[in-house]
């Protein structure tokens, strides 16, 4: 879909990205995060990927779906028990395809261990807070909803970022510091706005472990040629020279949409998921009143 229907349904959150790239050019945003405005353009696409009559009533809470779009972010700056559970580093403990841990997650459904949890537990927090969403559109806790929603679409949008999920996260293992900004935040500030976005239609996920890891292999596939763009594009140029950034644009810019509306599906197809396993419950569809940022939600 175009961006200016995302824009027409949202008008107050794009001029509030506008100040937030100004903002970012002076302040490169942490690494646990897609950037700012990915997490925005996919929450409010997302809605509009959703089909009747959930579209309704995540429609009416739009605004609020991107205005919070990144509180997990903002919590996980004051605490640090929060920031494990925006990435997860599989490759710290199998190899790729990853079979021990696919049979260890999907297989035999268990938690992660100490040790892995060092290395992030990302996708543990989407099946957990999108099966706290389907509990609470089963109970009709529509305020509960509208905030697990929230933390269900940011765990799962920053899975489809392949930075979120390799130990060389930054760049720091392979002379390419700060790749993670210049991924998810440069270059969608740079282009976001033009992406006419197409992402696939929602899929009712029976078994939400083998969707969550059959994501991550999707991303985790794309890290190479996310550090392969930036070492060509980086060739006889330093960073700050404007040429990179060109070269990077082309070589990375189609990739970033991709990851993008990979984002969009899997975060309206959990939203929907959730809403099935509730049940199908008719929902409200007025607007919430505006609210103050999240606090971390308590788990069961
Ligand atoms: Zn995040």
């Amino acid at each position: 879909m175009k961006l200016e229907m995302i824009t027409h349904g949202a008008p107050w959150s794009a001029r509030r990205a506008t100040m937030v790239i100004l903002v970012l050019l002076a302040a490169r945003a942490p690494v646990w995060a897609w950037g700012e405005r990915a997490h925005e353009i996919i929450n409010a696409a997302a809605v509009e990927n959703l089909p009747e009559p959930l579209r309704a009533f995540f429609r009416a809470r739009q605004a609020f779906l991107v205005e919070h779009a990144i509180d997990p972010d903002r919590l996980a700056k004051e605490n640090a028990e929060e920031r494990p559970h925006h990435y997860t580093e599989v490759e710290a403990y199998d190899s790729y395809p990853f079979n021990v841990f696919r049979k260890q997650f999907v297989e035999e459904r268990l938690g992660p261990t100490a040790a892995q949890l060092q290395h992030g537990d990302s996708l543990w927090q989407i099946e957990r807070f999108t099966l706290k969403l389907s509990e609470d559109l089963r109970r009709r806790r529509w305020d509960d909803a509208e905030r697990d929603a929230v933390f269900t679409a940011h765990y799962a949008a920053d899975l489809t970022q392949p930075l979120h999920a390799v130990m060389n996260y930054n760049g720091q293992l392979t002379n390419q510091t700060g790749i993670h900004s210049r991924f998810e935040s440069d270059l969608v500030n740079a282009l976001g706005n033009r992406w006419a976005l197409a992402a696939r239609p929602v899929v009712i996920e029976t078994d939400l472990r083998a969707r969550i890891f059959q994501e991550y292999l999707a991303t985790y596939q794309c890290q190479n040629l996310v550090f392969a763009a930036d070492r060509i594009a980086l060739a006889g140029w330093n960073y700050s020279d404007p040429r990179y950034f060109a070269d990077f644009e082309k070589l990375a810019g189609l990739l970033a949409k991709r990851r993008i509306e990979a984002g969009v599906c899997f975060v309206s197809s959990l939203w929907y998921t959730a809403w099935v396993r509730a049940g199908k419950p008719i929902m409200p569809s007025r607007s919430p009143g505006s609210r103050e940022r999240l606090a971390i939600p308590a788990l069961p």
